[in-house]
Formats: structure tokens, sequence, C-alpha cells
């Protein structure tokens, strides 16, 4: 069984939130934290802790509502563009275990950037990761 979660308490009105959509499998509200103002979230409503426990259907789902919310910003905030991005599990720095799909209006110019460092593959190396990566 999948455990509650701040976002369960969002979602049953215990803990207060701007809420854009709702319906039977997920809801969208807006992050108190935003990276750029607009950014909001995107949230199953069965606390599924990341991208794989979850159902396809419910997957497929969310990115179509995560692609309505970016058409939105676009009419409303008038933004150049979005990063669409999900932190799948701990490793990858997602503080809420619970699946949500950040959607975050972009401007020309805004200033904001992910500061990953990049690595570098060895003579062969890429190819013989790239075989094992192939998806089956
Ligand atoms: P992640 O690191 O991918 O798990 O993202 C969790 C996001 O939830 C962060 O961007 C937080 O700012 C956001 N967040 C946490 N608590 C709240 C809250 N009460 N209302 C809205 N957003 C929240």
């Amino acid at each position: 069984m999948e455990k509650e979660t701040i976002f369960t308490k969002i979602d049953e009105g215990i803990i207060p939130s701007v809420k854009l959509y709702e319906d039977s499998k997920c809801f969208v509200i807006m992050d108190i934290n935003p990276i750029v103002k607009g950014h909001s979230l995107v949230i199953s409503k069965k606390p599924y802790c990341n991208l794989t426990q979850a159902p396809e259907k419910l997957v497929e789902h969310m990115i179509l509502v995560a692609r309505k919310l970016d058409l939105r910003m676009r009419e409303v905030l008038d933004c150049d563009g979005t990063n669409i991005m999900i932190n799948n599990d701990p490793a990858s720095g997602q503080e809420v275990p619970h699946l949500h799909i950040h959607v975050i209006p972009r401007y020309e110019n805004d200033g904001r950037k992910f500061s990953f460092a990049h690595d570098s593959y060895a003579e062969g190396e890429m190819a013989d990761l790239g075989r094992r990566l192939e998806i089956r």
C-alpha cells in the first residue's frame, strides 16, 4: 500500500494549496517554492512513490495534463518555453515520495539554469553502455 504524503494532505484539503485542476486520477497545484513564478505540479491522486510504481495509463494521463498546463502557461504568462520534469527517487533529488511532474514556465534570458556538471566517455564506452541500455 502506498504511504500518505504531504501531497495527500493537500489533496484532502488538510493543507491549503492553490489548485489549478483536478480529476479522478490527478490534480495540479502551484509549487509553494517556485523556480519561476507559476511553477506548478501535476500530482497523482494515489501516492505512488516513483514513475515505475504508477500504472502506465496514469503516467500517460498525467503527461497529457502537463501538456495542457504548458499550453495554459504560454497563454496566460506568455512564457517562451517550459521545463517539464520528474525527480524520480531520492537519488535524483526527489523530496516528496509521491509521483509528480514539475511544469516550470521559462522566459528567454530568465537567468535560470540547471547546474549539472557533465561527464565524458572513454573511447568505445558510450557504444558499450548503449548496447546495455537498449530498450527491449
Ligand atoms: P521534488 O523535489 O521533486 O519532490 O519536489 C517537491 C516540490 O514540492 C518542491 O518543489 C516543493 O517546493 C513543493 N512543495 C512542498 N510542499 C509544498 C506545499 N505545501 N505546497 C506546494 N508545493 C509544495
